[in-house]
């Protein structure tokens, strides 16, 4: 590759979700200066990821971000399984694990709350810029640099960057342009969000802020936000998307929640075809994946964004090191080790494990919740596990 412009001291970061924002604010606490292009004209409003699990939050408070965050979301100390036959089939209290972190609970916040506060914090600093409407096209290479092509008001332009991070989700451009293979697949069934004001709380007795309804063919799970109720149905494969948006099909489904209440207001709806997807390596030479961008996983236990930004401050931390000279290069590989082998391990079968224990036609799965909530050093590792620090702990053991 000939370069011609010179190359820019600082790191590029693609996407300004909640992973690469992480990102920057990692690089920018270590002093590192970063720039962002992201693709959309403003910080993304879609209603996504609504949980973050316990050791996310001591990450984000490391940044300084998690107070205001809380500040704006629901703690959420206990979880709970339910079927449809015995109603609640077991609990699980956070609290259980308060030893191993500082935050025993999970928070249910919307991503895009925590975009706008980690961008409102890191705006005036001198080490942090971020441009809209500049989505990443191509990506090359030479071995001090990496050179990105950017189309900015209707025009093409190259840049060059030490280091670029990809975040910029799962149809990444700049995973497309590393020509890095997202090995996995398609689930043939898609997942329908439904939001509804409707208090719960209210007709389901003990109901928690997050709740999961076990059924072996319209599994479904209740969040609770600070504003709203999510209710996610399973679609199956045959029921085509124009019904399943159906106001008819929406008003049916959620007759089926609790029995005799047939009427709620619907605040929105939203259908998605879902991915299991890792990609074949997070590191080319200067360029890295992280967040949807490196791996995809169906929503089932809220690991995708948390995972991503479990890899964000994984890469960051090394890279600050080897920005400021204290390690070598191939300190990087280490990212991709470790967080690409946690995922297949953990994100990837542990969602895909949610997703079958939830439509499990036999009563194995509530035998085994019953079991694990009976005995406190099952309930710990279960917890462990759920929350992540178990993928964390994992990392950390490959070294
Ligand atoms: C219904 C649903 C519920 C979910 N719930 C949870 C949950 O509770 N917990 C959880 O952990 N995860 C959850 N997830 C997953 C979570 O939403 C994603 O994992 C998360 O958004 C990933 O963040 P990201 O920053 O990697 O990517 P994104 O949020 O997709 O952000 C990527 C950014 O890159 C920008 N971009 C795209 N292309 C370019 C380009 N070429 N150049 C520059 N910028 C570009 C985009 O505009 C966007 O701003 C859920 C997902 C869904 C669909």
């Amino acid at each position: 590759m000939n370069r011609t412009d010179p190359v820019t001291e600082r790191v590029l970061i693609a996407g300004a979700g909640p992973v690469g924002l992480v990102a920057a604010a990692n690089l920018v606490r270590h002093g590192i200066p970063v720039t962002v292009f992201e693709g959309g004209a403003n910080l993304s409003t879609e209603s996504r990821a609504s949980t973050f699990h316990p050791p996310t939050l001591d990450m984000l408070a490391d940044l300084d971000v998690a107070r205001p965050l809380i500040a704006q979301g629901l703690i959420a100390p206990k979880f709970q399984y339910r079927n449809r036959r015995d109603g609640l089939i077991a609990q699980f209290d956070f609290g259980d694990i308060a030893d191993q972190t500082r935050h025993p609970f999970r928070l249910q916040c919307e991503q895009s709350k925590l975009t706008r506060i980690i961008c409102d914090k890191l705006r005036g600093d001198p080490n942090f810029e971020i441009a809209f409407s500049t989505p990443i096209r191509a990506v090359t290479q030479d071995s001090d640099s990496v050179t990105v092509t950017v189309e900015r008001d209707g025009k093409s332009e190259t840049h060059s960057y030490r280091w670029l991070i990809g975040a910029d989700g799962a149809r990444s451009d700049v995973r497309r342009s590393l020509d890095i293979e997202f090995e996995g697949f398609t689930w043939p069934d898609r997942y329908l969000v439904v939001s509804t004001p409707f208090d719960f709380h209210g007709v389901i007795p003990g109901l928690t802020t997050v709740s999961y309804v076990a059924d072996p063919v319209r599994w479904h799970f209740l969040l609770q936000t600070s504003t709203l109720w999510r209710v996610m149905f399973r679609i199956a494969a045959e029921e085509s998307d124009e019904l399943a948006l159906s106001a008819e099909f929406v008003e049916a489904l959620m007759a089926e929640i609790v029995p005799g209440i047939d009427r709620y207001e619907v605040a929105h709806t939203t259908l998605y075809r879902v991915h299991q997807r890792v990609a074949k390596t997070f590191r080319r030479r200067r360029a890295f994946l992280i967040g949807d961008a490196a791996h995809v996983n169906n929503p089932l236990g809220g690991m995708g964004m948390n995972g991503g930004i479990h890899d964000a401050m994984n890469l960051t931390e090394r890279l600050a090191e080897v920005w400021r000279g204290n390690k070598p290069e191939s300190e990087l590989d280490r990212f991709d080790q470790q967080r690409r082998l946690v995922t297949k391990e953990y994100v990837e079968r542990q969602s895909i494990q949610n997703k079958r224990n939830l439509e499990a036609a036999d009563n194995e799965f509530r035998d085994l919740l019953q079991r694990t909530a009976a005995d406190p050093a099952l309930t710990r590792d279960y917890l462990l596990r759920v929350s992540m620090i178990g993928s964390l702990r994992r990392a950390e053991l490959l070294g």
